[in-house]
């Protein structure tokens, strides 16, 4: 479209600076204005208002302010943990998820409207990917929650709907936005990405110089187990994708974290603990045991607590630093994409999301 206007809040504050001095403008005006948006987050141009009428008017006839709408929220009676759907401007549907730790507050993102890696256990991905979001998109998903929640929010996990690493240069946009000084100036520390395993950009994200923590969905300790539960597992061995984190870890100093979704019969028997023991034996890592969340179009369950116990422990035997997660929100479905899923489910989209289930 020849009128259509441009994302201003996905601009990095260099390319902000460069578009504002070929409009004639000085350079500290591009500041403010990511000042603005990144740093008290306004909806709207008019509400800028130390710049000049005549420059909030210029750039609301070049660019628009993208927000996203609330659509619900549900809070965990249990822990305050609280799950938000919100609408996308083309009123595509994302879930992100507020969460209160002892060492500050953290929020889960979403990446992608939906997701096309398939994994089993994923209510994310049974309806497909929609499309990828834009870093705007990213970004304010934490500042609507900080303005809905008046709370500070410290962390940042990239877990929600959608895998990171298949929406490549709007990830690294994103993380450029939220953890520049003039606006949010987030800690590079306090963020972690998570990823299925796509080898290829694991290695260009090792080389991006934003050492955030990277978290692997590994969730089997060998090819065969894994192609069952995650058919990107039939494009990468799990030997490249673990030689993949190996070069993150060296490239960054950043341990990795190496995420084991347990379910019942599938994953958590002694022998595959042992297995898994041995493949990341010596590196410099963590595992993070989950129990899977059951979603209802899949039969899976959950290992029984003393499975995941017994699984900790012999995988500490081969001096693993293991810890369980804690079940936030259990009680609103906490699982990945369960509410965005059952909001599509009730608002007619239902027959299109099976369709595109369908693998
Ligand atoms: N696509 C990325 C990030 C999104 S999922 C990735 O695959 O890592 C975040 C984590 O939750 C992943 O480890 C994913 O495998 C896990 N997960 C998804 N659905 C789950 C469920 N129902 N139960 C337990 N873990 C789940």
């Amino acid at each position: 479209m020849q009128d259509e206007k441009r994302d201003i809040k996905s601009y990095t504050p260099e390319e902000l600076s460069e578009s504002f001095l070929a409009m004639g403008e000085k350079k500290f005006r591009a500041t403010q204005v990511f000042e603005w948006l990144h740093k008290r987050a306004v909806k709207e141009f008019y509400e800028m208002t130390n710049l000049s009428a005549e420059l909030r008017q210029t750039l609301s006839e070049q660019y628009h302010i993208i927000t996203l709408r609330e659509i619900k929220h549900l809070t965990s009676a249990q822990d305050g943990t609280i799950k938000f759907l919100f609408a996308l401007p083309d009123d595509k549907v994302i879930e992100s998820v507020f969460m209160k730790y002892k060492h500050g507050n953290s929020v889960c993102i979403s990446s992608q409207a939906g997701c096309r890696m398939g994994c089993r256990f994923c209510a994310s991905t049974l309806g497909g990917l929609e499309r990828n979001l834009t870093a705007s998109e990213m970004a304010e998903q934490i500042y609507r929650i900080e303005e809905l929640t008046g709370e500070h929010v410290s962390n940042v996990v990239v877990m929600g709907t959608g895998e990171p690493m298949d929406n490549y240069d709007n990830l690294i946009r994103f993380l450029r936005l939220i953890t520049a000084p003039e606006g949010k100036g987030m800690s590079i520390r306090n963020i972690t990405v998570s990823t299925c395993g796509i080898v290829e950009n694991i290695r260009r994200f090792a080389e991006e110089g934003l050492p955030v923590t990277l978290a692997l969905s590994l969730h089997a300790p060998n090819d065969e187990a894994r192609k069952r539960l995650m058919p990107v597992a039939n494009r990468y061995s799990l030997k490249d994708v673990l030689a993949a984190c190996d070069y993150y870890f060296e490239k960054t100093g950043r341990r990795i974290s190496y995420e084991y979704s347990l379910v019942a019969g599938e994953n958590d028997t002694e022998a595959e603990a042992d297995a898994l023991g041995k493949l990341l034996h010596g590196k410099n890592c963590h595992v993070n045991l989950i129990p899977v969340n059951p979603i209802k179009e899949r039969n899976y369950r959950q290992s029984s607590f003393k499975n995941i116990l017994n699984f900790r422990k012999r995988l500490e035997k081969y001096n693993i630093n293991v810890t369980i997660r804690r079940e936030l929100g259990a009680d609103i479905g906490a699982a990945c994409g369960q509410l965005r899923k059952s909001h599509l489910d009730s608002s007619g989209d239902r027959e299109k999301n099976d369709r595109d289930g369908e693998m």
